[in-house]
């Protein structure tokens, strides 16, 4: 379902150009507009879900793989050294558009991102 007004579902069904590094029916992986590192990515479901406590199982469970297949992937494009996968839940957390998404973040040697 989508959500009216929702940037992040705008992002996903390709109505807002974005920068992809990916796509499928179902999923959606963009740069990150505020890169806390070079590569940093966000993964979307096209599907409207606030966050963790609103998503379903099976689409959490195939986020996670797309997510271990970029972080191995960009791995080798990047030549990071490292990864953050992080994922905030309502606004107490950090969560500032709500529209589930993961962030994957690059690492580097020596880098000073600080989350
Ligand atoms: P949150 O704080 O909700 O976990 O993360 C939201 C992230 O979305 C932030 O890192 C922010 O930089 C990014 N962001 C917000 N608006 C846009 C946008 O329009 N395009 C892209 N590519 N990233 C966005
Ligand atoms: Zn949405």
């Amino acid at each position: 379902m989508r959500e009216k007004d929702c940037i992040f579902c705008k992002i996903a069904a390709g109505e807002i150009p974005s920068a992809t590094l990916y796509e499928d029916d179902e999923f959606r992986v963009i740069l990150d507009l505020g890169p806390a590192s070079k590569g940093h990515a966000l993964i979307l479901p096209k599907e409207h879900y606030r966050n963790i406590y609103d998503i379903d199982e099976e689409t959490a469970a195939k986020a996670i793989v797309l997510a271990k297949k970029m972080v191995k992937k960009m791995t080798d494009v990047l030549g990071c050294d490292g990864y953050n996968i992080v994922q905030n839940n309502e606004e107490c957390a950090g969560q500032t558009v709500f529209h589930f998404h993961m962030h994957l973040i690059p690492r580097y040697k020596g880098d000073n991102v600080g989350l």
